[in-house]
């Protein structure tokens, strides 16, 4: 999508937009024209941008998705485009996962995505067009020690992901995945000093292990998962995965 106007009158939803990969990504559709709303429990870190519409959501509270995103389209209008990407991850060995800590991961990553989706659909289904962008991982396409509950909210992720876009098929509405490896931010760096606190690892060691672990052996950069998410966006393609570094399909 090489246009600057190119979703001119959109109006765009990104959770989790006021930082890392959601910030990314909302900052790239108000590039392209969208009107952006960005939803998150804190907004603090977009304040310098005035392009976005900032609204204060927990999405895994019924209430609060609905009401908020009501909110945004009082400021912006019907949501034509969402994309899914509030999240949290958390490590620990099976025997050490509290139902607490599975709880909340489930409730953020899958609960939230289904609640968001479901408030924005409305709007597309009326229009007879949108695009739902799912933010996943690649650890919602296999598994990886000590993160059963995240792979089990990302592979929940994907499944929802491919259920709508079959039921959504040839309405106008398509719904895709995006699948990072592990991507320059905050998540990630905090995945980095907890290996390095439970290793001992030092913090490059710590990279370089998580580099590896990814498709292509390298960190993802916001820009590459933003920019997977704009192809989608721009494309009628349907029920697909991408895996970010590297654009295979699944
Ligand atoms: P960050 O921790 O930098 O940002 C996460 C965002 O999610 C924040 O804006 C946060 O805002 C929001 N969020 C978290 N919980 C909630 C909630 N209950 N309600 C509303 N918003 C919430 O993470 P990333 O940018 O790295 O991650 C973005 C997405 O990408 C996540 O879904 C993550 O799982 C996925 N991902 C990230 C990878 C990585 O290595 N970074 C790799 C693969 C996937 P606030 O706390 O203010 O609510």
């Amino acid at each position: 999508m090489s246009s600057e106007s190119a979703l001119g009158g959109k109006h765009a939803v990104v959770t989790g937009g006021a930082r890392g990969i959601g910030l990314g990504v909302a900052s790239m559709l108000a590039d392209r024209g969208a009107r952006v709303s960005i939803v998150s429990r804190s907004v603090r870190e977009s304040q310098h941008d005035p392009r976005l519409f900032r609204a204060t959501a927990d999405v895994t509270v019924e209430d609060q998705v609905v009401a908020t995103f009501n909110l945004c389209r009082k400021e912006n209008g019907p949501i034509d485009i969402l994309v899914n990407n509030s999240g949290i991850a958390e490590s620990a060995p099976l025997t050490r996962t509290s139902l607490a800590m599975w709880a909340q991961i489930l409730s953020t990553n899958l609960t939230g995505t289904f609640l968001c989706a479901r408030e924005a659909a409305a709007d597309m289904i009326a229009a007879k067009w949108g695009r739902i962008v799912n933010i996943a991982s690649t650890a919602g396409l296999g598994g990886a020690p000590y993160l059963a509950a995240y792979c089990a909210s990302k592979h929940g992720v994907v499944g929802f992901t491919r259920a709508i876009a079959a039921e959504f098929e040839g309405t106008g509405i398509t719904a895709n995945a995006v699948c990072p490896g592990y991507t320059e931010t905050d998540m990630m760096r905090k995945a980095i000093a907890n290996i390095s606190k439970h290793t001992g690892a030092g913090e490059d060691d710590a990279r370089a292990h998580l580099a590896r672990s990814n498709p292509l052996g390298r960190i993802a950069t916001v820009e590459e998962v933003a920019d997977s998410v704009l192809d989608l966006i721009a494309s009628s393609r349907n029920g697909d995965a991408v895996i970010v570094p590297g654009g295979d399909v699944v």
